[in-house]
């Protein structure tokens, strides 16, 4: 089955997103988390691309030894930053050539400074949508593409981001994977509004545990700084107390995924900041872990 027919049939399921390492022991620790998590049968294992100054090549190889070693399918992300077109058609074939059907077709941001006017490479891509066409000429299986709940910054506002997260799913696009959200409503919004257009493609929400003052900083710079106060008020008493804080985070994440399972969302897409443990809780504590055969696992919390 495709990733796609694979997404339209899943219920009570997660994906789990990693990112290319920068160090021997950062790539040690995050297999360690691939192995630990691949036995909860994650839907899929995305790889990111070059996002935050990562290694490309590190996508290609973490995607491939993923692919060759674990029975989790994964999904390459990929960017059109700094490359032409023919460079990133040589990206997905490595990719296929290492058993990597799957491929997450982005725009990406300016290296260096994600803020920076979008200036594609004079032989490159304008926008996503052409991405996934060249990804679907080369041979990906399925290709998905990144959707916003608030609209896309460089937005003149969501109706035209919803028009163009459309086109990108006429150029052959899938699933769309959400921005992370710290407003459930915010995703169900744009779930209800993409459907209301008539669209039946799956969109997955991503859920974040904030479960450190670090990665509250990590979460701040993707939601560009939409944090809600609400969750500084639950987080913020607990700054100078590391344990009560992440009991804390999770207690938070936990609510949020019940409330999007709860809402008919079948897959939530989790960001494991290449560490295992704080999937594990939450694939535990909402019931998505999925035994090999089919049967999903009871939550280790009712
Ligand atoms: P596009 O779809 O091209 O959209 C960019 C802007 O152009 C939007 O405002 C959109 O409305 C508009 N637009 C789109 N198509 C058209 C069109 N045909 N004509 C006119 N306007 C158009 N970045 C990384 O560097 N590496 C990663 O691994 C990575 N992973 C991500 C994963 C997810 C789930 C998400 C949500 C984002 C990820 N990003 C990553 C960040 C992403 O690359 C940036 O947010 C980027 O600014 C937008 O990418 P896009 O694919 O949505 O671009």
């Amino acid at each position: 089955m495709s990733l796609v027919e694979d997404l339209r049939g899943a219920r009570r399921r997660f994906s789990v997103e990693f990112s290319p390492a920068h160090d021997e022991a950062t790539a040690a620790r995050q297999w360690r988390a691939v192995e630990r998590l691949a036995p909860l049968g994650p839907l899929f294992a995305s790889v990111t691309y070059g996002a935050g100054g990562g290694d490309k090549a590190g996508t290609v190889e973490l995607a491939s030894r993923i692919a060759r070693s674990t029975p989790v399918r994964p999904v390459a992300h990929l960017t059109a930053v700094g490359q032409p077109a023919d460079q990133l058609a040589q990206v997905v074939d490595d990719l296929l050539a290492g058993g990597v059907r799957d491929v997450l077709a982005l725009r990406g941001d300016p290296d260096g400074d994600p803020r920076a006017p979008w200036r594609p490479h004079p032989q490159g891509f304008q926008h996503a949508d052409q991405l996934v066409r060249l990804a679907l000429r080369r041979g990906a299986e399925s290709v998905g593409v990144a959707a916003f709940p608030l609209g896309h910054p460089e937005s003149p506002d969501p109706d035209t981001d919803l028009r163009h997260l459309l086109g990108k799913f006429r150029a052959g696009a899938g699933f769309a994977i959400a921005q992370l959200t710290f407003d459930v409503e915010d995703f169900l919004r744009l779930r209800d509004r993409l459907a209301a257009t008539g669209s039946d493609v799956p969109l997955l929400p991503g859920l974040l545990p904030v479960t450190s003052p670090r990665v509250l900083e990590v979460t701040r710079r993707l939601t560009d700084g939409h944090e809600p106060s609400w969750l500084h008020r639950r987080l913020d008493p607990f700054l100078d107390d590391r344990g009560a804080f992440r009991e804390e985070g999770m207690r938070v994440a936990v609510e949020d995924g019940r409330r999007l399972l709860a809402e008919g969302v079948p897959v939530l897409h989790l960001y494991s900041l290449n560490a295992a443990s704080n999937v594990e809780a939450l694939v535990g504590e909402l019931g998505l872990a999925h035994a090999p055969g089919g049967s999903c696992r009871t939550p280790v919390v009712p």
